[in-house]
C-alpha cells in the first residue's frame, strides 16, 4: 500500500471527474485521480464540445452558467482552447420561431442574455445558412466553445502544475472499501491507495464498481452518432450552431408554453423521431466540421439493447438535412463515431452515497460538457463543508 493518504480520491478522469478535482484542489486538497486509459477517451472527447446552458433546465442552466465562468477562468491561465462565440438556434418554421420567441422570454425572467435575429440578420452573421431554410434565430453570445479531442487533455495537463495533485493512468479500480473510517482503493494489479473520501465518476461504465447499485437503478445508456467532415479552407462557421429539430428536443424549451402543442403534432413514425436525430453543427480550429446526432436507448441492466454499428442510413440523413440547412465547400466525411453516455429516467443526474465517504456520481446525460464544472463546484463545496 502506498503511504500516502488522500483528502479525495477520484475515479475517471471525462469532465465530471476532472472538474472535481479542480474543485478540489482549489480548496487546498490533496487528490488523486484515477483513469482505466492512458487518457479519456469515453464520451468527454466524443462529443461537439458545445457548452451551451441555453439548451438546459434552469436549474441546470446554472450550473452551466457557472461553467462558463469557470472554463473562461482557466482558460486565462492556460490556453485550453476555449472560443467564445456563442451559440445559435435556427428556426426553419412559425412553430419554431414562436418557441425560440418564448424561450427568449423566458431567459429574460432568468437574467440570461440572448438576442432574436431576424433571417436577414442570422444570413448576415452566417452566410452559410441555407436561405430557404433559415426563418429566424435566436442568439447567446456568452457561450462557449471547445474542441472535445483537445480540451479535457489541456485541463489535466493544468491540474498536474499542482503539487497537491496525483494522476495515475492505466489504473483500473475493482473495488473500493469504505467499511473503515477511510476508503481504500485497490486497483486492477491490486495495488491499494488511501482516501478520506472517494467520488466515482465512472461514466457509462458500470461492471467494474459498484455493479449491484447501478444493475438496480433507473440508469440507461445512450448511444450517439456522429461525424466529422473534412476541413472547409475558405468556409467559417463560428461557434454553436443548432437548428430546428434541436428547438424541438432540448430541455429549455420544455417551459416554453407552445412547446407540449407544437410536440403533440410531430409525426410519430418520422425517421429522426425513430433514431432521435437532430442537426447541430460545430467547426473546429482546422476547419474540420462536427455534424450529429443520434440517440438510441438501453437500460443499464441490458445494455446490449444497444450495438456497436454505425449505421449508413443514419450518416446519410445527417447529410441530406445538413444540405437543407448550410451550403459548404464540400461533404466528405473524414471519419465517423459512436459515443455513449449515461443518463436517468427519473433523476437529472445519479448520486448515490455509500458509506458517508463514497459519493457515486454519473448519469449526467448530455449535458456533461456544458454543466459539469458547475455541478461540481456546489458539490464539492458541499461535501468539503467544513
Ligand atoms: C456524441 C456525444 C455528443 C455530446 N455533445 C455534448 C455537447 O456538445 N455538450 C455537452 O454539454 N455535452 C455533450 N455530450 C455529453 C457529455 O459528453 C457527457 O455528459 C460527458 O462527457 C460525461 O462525462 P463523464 O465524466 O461523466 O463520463 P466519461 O467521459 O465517460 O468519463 C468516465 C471515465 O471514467 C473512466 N472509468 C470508468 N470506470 C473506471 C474504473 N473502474 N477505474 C478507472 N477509470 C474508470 C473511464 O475510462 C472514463 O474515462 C455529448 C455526448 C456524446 C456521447
Amino acid at each position: 500500500m502506498k503511504d500516502v493518504k488522500y483528502d479525495l480520491a477520484i475515479i475517471g478522469a471525462g469532465i465530471l471527474g476532472i472538474s472535481h478535482a479542480l474543485h478540489a484542489l482549489n480548496k487546498g486538497l490533496k487528490v488523486a485521480l484515477f483513469e482505466r486509459h492512458q487518457k479519456a477517451q469515453s464520451s468527454t472527447v466524443r462529443n461537439f464540445g458545445q457548452v451551451v446552458p441555453s439548451g438546459m433546465n434552469t436549474k441546470w442552466q446554472l450550473y452551466g452558467r457557472k461553467s462558463l465562468e469557470i472554463y473562461k477562468n482557466i482558460q486565462f491561465k492556460l490556453d485550453i482552447g476555449v472560443k467564445q462565440n456563442g451559440s445559435i438556434y435556427i428556426a426553419s418554421n412559425e412553430e419554431e420561431i414562436q418557441l425560440i420567441e418564448e424561450l427568449q422570454a423566458i431567459n429574460k425572467v432568468n437574467d440570461y442574455n440572448s438576442v432574436l435575429l431576424t433571417k436577414e440578420a442570422c444570413i448576415e452573421k452566417y452566410p452559410n445558412l441555407n436561405h430557404d431554410y433559415c426563418k429566424a434565430g435566436l442568439f447567446f453570445p456568452d457561450e462557449l466553445s471547445v474542441d472535445p479531442t483537445i480540451m479535457i487533455h489541456r485541463v489535466l495537463e493544468y491540474l498536474k502544475l499542482n503539487q497537491n495533485f496525483s494522476f495515475f493512468p492505466n489504473t483500473l479500480i475493482k473495488e473500493i472499501d469504505s467499511t473503515s473510517d477511510s476508503c481504500l482503493i485497490i486497483d486492477s494489479l491490486n495495488n491499494s491507495y488511501k482516501a478520506s473520501i472517494s467520488i466515482v465518476c465512472s461514466g457509462a461504465e458500470f461492471e467494474q464498481l459498484y455493479f449491484k447499485e447501478f444493475y438496480e437503478s433507473d440508469i440507461e445508456l445512450v448511444k450517439l452518432q456522429m461525424l466529422r467532415l473534412k476541413p472547409q479552407s475558405e468556409i467559417k462557421i463560428p461557434g454553436n450552431i443548432l437548428t430546428g429539430l434541436t428547438i424541438k428536443r432540448y430541455e429549455s424549451f420544455y417551459d416554453c408554453p407552445s412547446f407540449r402543442t407544437i410536440k403533440d403534432k410531430e409525426e410519430k413514425n418520422s425517421f429522426w423521431k425513430q433514431w432521435g436525430v437532430h442537426i447541430l453543427f460545430k467547426q473546429e480550429s482546422d476547419g474540420s466540421i462536427i455534424l450529429g446526432d443520434s440517440h438510441e436507448y438501453a437500460d443499464v441492466n441490458q445494455k446490449d439493447g444497444i450495438d456497436f454499428y454505425l449505421r449508413d442510413s443514419i450518416s446519410e440523413y445527417f447529410l441530406q438535412e445538413a444540405k437543407k440547412i448550410m451550403h459548404l465547400e464540400h461533404w466528405n466525411i473524414d471519419n465517423q463515431w459512436l459515443g455513449v453516455y449515461s443518463q436517468c429516467k427519473e433523476n437529472d443526474i445519479y448520486y448515490k452515497i455509500i458509506d458517508n465517504k463514497v459519493h457515486i456520481i454519473t448519469g449526467i446525460g448530455g449535458k456533461g460538457m456544458t454543466a459539469s464544472p458547475g455541478y461540481a463546484f456546489e458539490n464539492i463545496n458541499k461535501i468539503f463543508a467544513s
